[in-house]
């Protein structure tokens, strides 16, 4: 049996034959891919899961950091720093951190064994398909790997000023992060939604005035008829709204690209840590935070932080606005790299939370009083923004549009 896809970055309408496990269906054009089958994906998916709650608990349990200076002995939870970025004012980035290092995780493990279980008793409650859909929305905002990237350059920060123990939690984080991702990589999303509720059989009728739309979010595709250029509908499966596009996707993204652009001068320019030791306030900016690990020989990990703080928000905004510009000029060159210049702004964009993670665990750590205290400073807000910014312009920017403007979608 064939199934009818379009594919999700270019738009070309494949016939996929039957794929065998462990294997992949490739976009012949873009290269994106189309389908990518894993044997016994609901069983093993929630083994891992289950695996995955059983990490987080001990992650948010048990101790994960604990510094001793002078005899004073400071314990902190992952979550600490959410509470020291509250105890500072910074709330804003205090509900960023809460919601992407412990309650996304949390939800999306949740959703997984939500949606997998009954799946795999035999049950279709009502709720899966919209659970399902949801799970889609959440995953490139839970930021497990990012975290434990910030807890590294925290550590080598502060390890000559304290003595550092690792606890328990830090250990069932590190598991977390690797049963998560691997949870990911057996979840096989097209299975699921072929056993939520089987897909239209192929051969959808595509008769006059009415165009064949892939829903983005489950990926069947159906006829919807075409009412003045603008088609309109609800995928009769997973209950996402369908359009051949998405909406307004180059005025949205350039006002995005040009807010974080806006709002990056002042991410850079004012400080976004402030050390104060014995009555005495050091100023760190972002590009000064990298200056001291290199003053610290600690190059390697310097490089890591100016890859992800300076490099990566440059490159999105730049890779951005080259594609928006690229689509405005009706550009045919090179279509299939610039998709791939797109996956790569897409995939990157959640590191440059890791500033932002140093921060909540030294914010959280660091409180010995008139010994050594971290605050944010009034740079880190803007900071913030900018990333998340960039990744919901990153979001609005739709792929296709690059192939609509080099003439490859002609004739639909
Ligand atoms: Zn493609
Ligand atoms: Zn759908």
């Amino acid at each position: 049996m064939t199934r009818l896809l379009r594919c999700h970055d270019c738009d070309l309408l494949h016939e996929v034959p039957e794929v065998p496990a462990g294997s992949r269906a490739l976009c012949g054009r873009c290269g994106a891919v189309l389908l990518a089958r894993r044997p016994e994906t609901v069983e093993r998916s929630i083994a891992l899961a289950l695996a995955s709650l059983f990490f987080w608990l001990v992650a948010n349990l048990f101790p994960f950091l604990t510094m001793e200076i002078g005899g004073r002995i400071e314990p902190s939870r992952l979550a600490s720093g959410v509470g020291g970025l509250w105890a500072d004012g910074f709330f804003e980035l205090a509900v960023l951190v809460l919601l992407f290092a412990v309650a996304f995780p949390f939800l999306k493990i949740a959703a997984w064994l939500a949606v997998l279980v009954p799946l795999h008793l035999g049950l279709k409650p009502r709720y899966l398909a919209p659970l399902f859909r949801g799970l889609d929305l959440l995953h490139p905002w839970a930021m497990t790997e990012v975290f434990l990237l910030g807890v590294l350059v925290s550590y080598t920060k502060i390890v000559d000023m304290a003595s550092i123990t690792v606890g328990p939690a830090l250990v069932g984080f590190v598991a977390l992060i690797v049963t998560m991702i691997w949870t990911d990589l057996t979840l096989d999303t097209a299975e699921v939604w072929d056993r939520i509720a089987a897909p239209p059989e192929s051969g959808v009728p595509a008769t006059s005035g009415t165009l064949l739309v892939g829903c983005h979010v489950c990926g069947v595709v159906a006829a919807l008829s075409e009412q003045h250029g603008v088609v309109h509908g609800r995928c009769a499966r997973c209950g996402a709204g369908l359009h051949r596009r998405k909406a307004n996707s180059v005025s949205r993204a350039w006002a995005l690209v040009v807010a974080a652009l806006i709002l990056y001068v002042p991410a850079n320019l004012y400080p976004v840590m402030i050390l104060v030791s014995f009555g005495e306030a050091t100023q760190a900016t972002i590009l000064g935070g990298v200056q001291e690990l290199i003053a610290a020989e600690m190059l390697p990990l310097a490089l890591l932080v100016f890859f992800a703080s300076i490099t990566v928000p440059v490159l999105k905004l730049v890779g951005l606005a080259f594609l928006l510009v690229s689509v405005q000029r009706r550009s045919r060159w090179r279509t299939r790299e610039r998709t791939v210049i797109y996956r790569i702004v897409e995939s990157v964009g959640r590191w440059s939370m890791l500033d932002i993670f140093v921060l909540a665990i030294l914010a959280g750590l660091v409180r010995l009083g008139n010994i050594a205290t971290i605050e944010p400073g009034a740079g880190a807000i803007s900071f913030a923004a900018v990333v998340v910014i960039t990744m919901f312009g990153a979001m609005c920017f739709d792929p296709r549009l690059l192939w609509d403007a080099a003439g490859a979608n002609d004739g639909h």
